[in-house]
């Protein structure tokens, strides 16, 4: 096949972003690369940093011990930003460079050879009013994926902190706003990501049952017990209802000894996380999803470019190559298709 899809970056957020369609120096993704690595579709995220830090997530990755809540994001604030790099992405369609994700057709369009998916998603719904009176215009322009929080406080729930070792459940659930727009989501066709959901909120997401439950990014808690990674008992509800986990990158939410440390980060570790979640509920629950441009990755990666050589990790650990499209391309059409009411 040597195509896949990627459940989430950041790229849309990036200060260098005006170069991604001719391609940039740094960063780990932009189009050109994408058709080099053959990533022919994508989650791609509005992510809004906090305006008082130009960039403090760095920052939190380097201290494995944790940080304290990030603050609240105010909505006019977020609601400005997230349309301006919205924007950026209709830019890029109407130039033909990639293919809004609508429906499903355009993700089979896109595996059929034409220009790269690209699925719009919010990574923390600030940007949408807590009575949801904006979310029908948001879904109008293209967007099909909200994970309701990142790792912070907002009208919905209550993302995360990062913490290392620690377990998820840190905070209280979904707040009746938060389960409003889950139940929103289900009927327009919008997938409900629980990527940076604390684990209160991913039990009354679960409760609600919508559909299938989406972890975009994320790794696993029995391998590395940071407050990001999922536990067995989340890992399992994922697989009850047909949903998948993206598996995650970024050495800190990998390695078990919660570090950060690119440097001696093997890819065979990405491949023990999948291996996990295959083996514990099937392989049509395991899916790609890197956070390019939101983490650091592992040196043996490097950027997009490097995930043929991941897939060829997976070979070698025992992943047929059936079962290697469905990670890399299949599972996450599939629940892609369910979330947004298609076959
Ligand atoms: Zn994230």
């Amino acid at each position: 096949m040597g195509f896949f899809f990627d459940g989430h970056n950041d790229s849309l957020t990036r200060e260098d972003h005006a170069d991604f369609v001719g391609g940039r120096e740094g960063g780990q993704l932009d189009l050109p690369r994408m058709a080099a690595a053959g990533m022919r579709g994508g989650i791609f995220a509005v992510f809004i940093r906090n305006p008082e830090t130009a960039d403090w997530r760095p920052a939190l990755s380097k201290r494995p011990g944790g940080a304290g809540p990030a603050p609240e994001l105010d909505h006019a604030y977020a609601s400005a930003a997230s349309t301006t790099a919205a924007g950026r992405l209709l830019a890029m369609e109407r130039a033909g460079a990639v293919r809004l994700g609508r429906t499903i057709a355009d993700v089979d369009a896109a595996a059929a050879g034409g220009p790269p998916v690209a699925v719009l998603h919010l990574e923390g719904a600030e940007a949408i009013d807590a009575d949801l009176e904006s979310l029908d215009l948001w879904y109008a322009a293209g967007l099909r994926s909200v994970g309701p929080v990142w790792s912070r406080p907002n009208a919905f729930g209550h993302g995360v902190r990062f913490r290392y070792p620690s377990t998820p459940d840190i905070g209280p659930g979904l707040t009746a706003a938060g389960k409003e727009l889950a139940r929103r989501c289900a009927e327009l066709g919008i997938v409900f990501d629980l990527a940076h959901m604390n684990e209160a909120g991913f039990w009354d997401a679960a409760a609600l049952e919508a559909g299938p439950l989406v972890v975009s990014h994320a790794g696993v808690h029995a391998i590395c017990p940071n407050s990001r990674c999922l536990t067995d008992a989340q890992i399992d509800a994922v697989g009850a209802t047909g949903g998948l986990v993206g598996i995650v990158y970024a050495p800190a939410f990998l390695r078990p000894d919660g570090r950060n440390q690119p440097a001696d980060t093997p890819l065979a570790l990405i491949v023990r996380h999948a291996r996990y979640v295959a083996d514990r509920i099937g392989v049509e629950h395991v899916a790609l999803g890197s956070d390019f441009d939101g983490t650091e990755v592992p040196d043996a990666l490097g950027d997009v470019t490097g995930v043929p050589r991941l897939l060829e990790e997976f070979a070698k650990h025992g992943f047929t190559s059936e079962e290697i499209e469905a990670i890399a391309w299949g599972n996450w059409r599939r629940v892609l298709a369910r979330c947004w009411g298609e076959r």
